[in-house]
């Protein structure tokens, strides 16, 4: 478990981190979710200890990173892929950190195996594509077999099956019952990966909440339906009180009626239908109107409005934090 208490940073006049207070469950993903500078690269510095808070405190367990007894098999971390020592063959790069941390040798073999990289373990880091540096680096944080795993921005610039894999190592991780705590700049990578999300924005926390409850709060959904007899389908859906939408391309959405039950019309009606099918609207676009601090929310609800002056109301239930447009 990780806690936070009032985490600030401050670079000179710049406020990266701003009074982050939430705490990183252990046995499932958490996402550590904000556009770019919004702080998260710092948080996970300072949760490692390597830079000092102007004020608050990071607990891990209970205690300070520094009180840990053998951080490497306490905490494992992947910061930047790239601050490798580039003249080191991959093995000898993990040897060294195994040496120096009391690890076992055979410890190195083990990692490389689960990365992926054992067929060029001889070779020098310096050769390696941003995916293999990301996979050294991982095997990295895991050599001490930890049970918190940080992972900051793991998935750029990796392929389309280097994504897949580390969205796998990640909630196997988590299984194992360990504390994977992740960042990204991406709501798309987020849903896929995580169980609970960290928003943050302009260093604040903006939302702390299940990823379920994320999804269902902010992304409308509504059924798509397409039929070659579509006036006669509206006849139906309005006799029914259903209100449809006609857009474009000759398709109507629904909103608020389960697809079952609008294909169960369908067929009582004898109606032909080309589609029936389930929609979200996407994430990404709840997450930039989140990250905007165009809109705020009421923390007992949830629910998006529009800006309004004065305090917001104290934070309770599901979002646990009190987010407004910063400076207004
Ligand atoms: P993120 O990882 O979310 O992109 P960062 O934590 O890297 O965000 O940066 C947060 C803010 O702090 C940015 O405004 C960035 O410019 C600033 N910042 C980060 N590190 C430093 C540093 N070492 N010195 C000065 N400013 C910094
Ligand atoms: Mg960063």
């Amino acid at each position: 478990m990780i806690e936070l208490e009032g985490l600030t940073k401050y670079y000179g006049d710049t406020l990266a981190v701003d009074h982050l207070t939430f705490t990183v469950l252990t046995g499932i993903v958490t996402g550590f979710l904000g556009p770019n500078g919004a702080g998260k690269s710092t948080t996970m510095r300072m949760m490692l200890d390597l830079d000092n808070p102007t004020e608050g405190t990071v607990r891990i367990d209970g205690k300070h990173y520094r009180q840990l007894d053998d951080p490497l098999t306490y905490v494992g971390a992947l910061l930047d892929a790239k601050a490798v020592h580039g003249g080191r063959s991959a093995f000898n790069h993990l040897l060294c950190l195994a040496q120096s941390n009391g690890i076992p040798r055979a410890r190195v073999g083990e990692v490389l195996d689960t990365v992926g990289l054992s067929s060029v373990a001889g070779k020098r880091s310096k050769g390696f594509s941003l995916g293999m540096s990301q996979r050294l680096g991982i095997a990295a944080a895991l050599l001490g077999d930890p049970k918190i795993l940080l992972f900051d921005e793991p998935v750029n610039g990796l392929d389309p099956e280097g994504i897949h894999w580390i969205r796998n190592l990640m909630k196997n991780l988590a299984a194992q019952g360990r504390t994977v705590f992740v960042s990204s700049h991406l709501m798309s990578e987020m849903a896929l990966t995580a169980e609970h999300l960290i928003v943050i924005g302009q260093g604040r926390l903006i939302a702390d909440t299940s990823m379920a409850d994320f999804i269902h709060r902010n992304s409308r959904s509504y059924v798509r339906m397409r039929s070659p007899e579509q006036e006669r389908l509206l006849d139906v859906l309005h006799g029914e009180g259903i209100e449809a939408v006609a857009v474009g391309n000759g398709s109507l959405e629904i909103d608020g009626v389960p697809a079952e039950r609008l294909g169960g019309l369908a067929a009582r009606h004898q109606l032909v239908l080309h589609e029936l099918s389930p929609q979200q609207a996407s994430l990404e676009e709840a997450f930039m109107r989140l990250t905007a601090g165009s809109v705020e929310y009421h923390a007992h609800d949830g629910e998006p409005v529009t800006a309004r002056t004065g305090p917001p109301e104290p934070a309770q239930g599901g979002w646990g934090a009190d987010w407004r447009k910063k400076g207004g």
